[in-house]
């Protein structure tokens, strides 16, 4: 059996559909604080709860056999950990307790949700595992800690685990049953889509970045290429294939803020009005993976990371879905 901690959220909710639909059986552990309970696979078993709770931790692994954990859940928003850096920092308690009580349970393989964000500005694009990791906000700090403690708890303790650096996941499940939902949103692409549906302008944050254009370059990777990323690293774990990796996940290219409202007025055929705003605090100004370590060792292949596809899924859960879950 397979725990997925944040299950409800955009990322685990099509990790969870995509374990489900390649026969495992999945507990999701959530406290939908930003997870949406509708997101959640039907064969799923959903125990609704906080990592901050020890004793419900130890609970789940009491009553089901678990093998193997994916951690998602966290803080994750970027502008939110800069005003309130302690939100961040909570994903340390959050993860301890799991780390706890996997241990405890004798649970030692973790597939764990790590960032870009621990590189923080790049001295080199792309960028290679063995980047140095200097974070630019607290969030990607989180994360770099955490790190550092799995790989103590691998030495001291025999946990094996698979630490996947994401870059700017996007998109939407190809099938439409699932997207993205944030309250409030602060993501790039979801932010241009409602933009063009609702006639609204997105303000660019920064246009004086050492970048092509000024703003900002990212790398954008469709989420169900993410969830393929997991799945590997779940059976090379199972398998005992690796005991200790860390791999980027990212498509290898970069598209600036305004190439990709660009991108998104050519998928939606509507016109997005923007206005170039101040630079967003803790923002670097561009992120590139290397994902040549992952492609090799595991033979990932991303399918969906073009802009036009990650733009296009994105565009029609917006459609289909205009108030999300609810
Ligand atoms: N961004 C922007 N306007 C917005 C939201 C984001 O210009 O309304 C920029 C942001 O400054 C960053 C890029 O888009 O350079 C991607 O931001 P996002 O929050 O999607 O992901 P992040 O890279 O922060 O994880």
């Amino acid at each position: 059996m397979i725990l997925v901690t944040g299950g409800a959220g955009y990322i685990g909710s099509h990790a969870v559909k995509e374990l489900v639909k390649s026969g495992h059986r999945v507990v999701v552990l959530d406290n939908l604080s930003t997870g949406h309970r509708a997101a959640v696979d039907k064969k799923a078993i959903f125990c609704p709860g906080d990592l901050h709770d020890l004793k419900f931790i130890h609970d789940i692994f009491g009553e089901y056999p678990i093998e193997l954990v994916m951690h998602f859940a966290a803080h994750s928003i970027v502008p939110q950990s800069m005003q309130e850096p302690l939100l961040s920092y909570r994903n340390l308690n959050c993860t301890i307790n799991l780390l706890e009580a996997m241990l405890k349970a004798g649970v030692r393989k973790l597939v764990f949700s790590s960032t870009a964000a621990v590189y923080g500005e790049p001295l080199e694009t792309p960028i290679p595992e063995n980047h140095p990791l200097k974070p630019t906000n607290p969030y990607g700090q989180s994360k770099a800690w955490i790190e550092a403690i799995l790989e103590q708890l691998h030495r001291a303790n025999g946990l094996d685990y698979i630490s996947l650096r994401y870059f700017n996941a996007a998109g939407a499940d190809p099938e439409g049953e699932l997207g993205e939902e944030h309250h409030p949103e602060t993501h790039l692409i979801p932010i241009i889509l409602k933009a063009a549906l609702q006639g609204e302008e997105v303000s660019v944050f920064g246009s004086d970045y050492p970048t092509k254009d000024g703003t900002p370059v990212r790398d954008y990777i469709h989420v169900s290429d993410l969830i393929s990323a997991h799945l590997l690293a779940m059976e090379a774990l199972l398998q005992g294939r690796k005991q200790r990796e860390i791999y980027n996940l990212g498509h290898q290219r970069g598209y600036s803020v305004l190439e990709v409202i660009d991108a998104a007025r050519q998928v939606t055929g509507l016109d997005i009005p923007y206005r170039m705003a101040d630079r967003r605090p803790g923002d670097p100004s561009t992120l590139v993976a290397s994902s040549a370590k992952i492609k090799a060792e595991l033979g990932w292949e991303p399918r969906y990371s073009d802009l036009q596809t990650i733009i296009a899924t994105a565009w029609e859960w917006v459609r289909q879905h205009p108030r999300g879950y609810a």
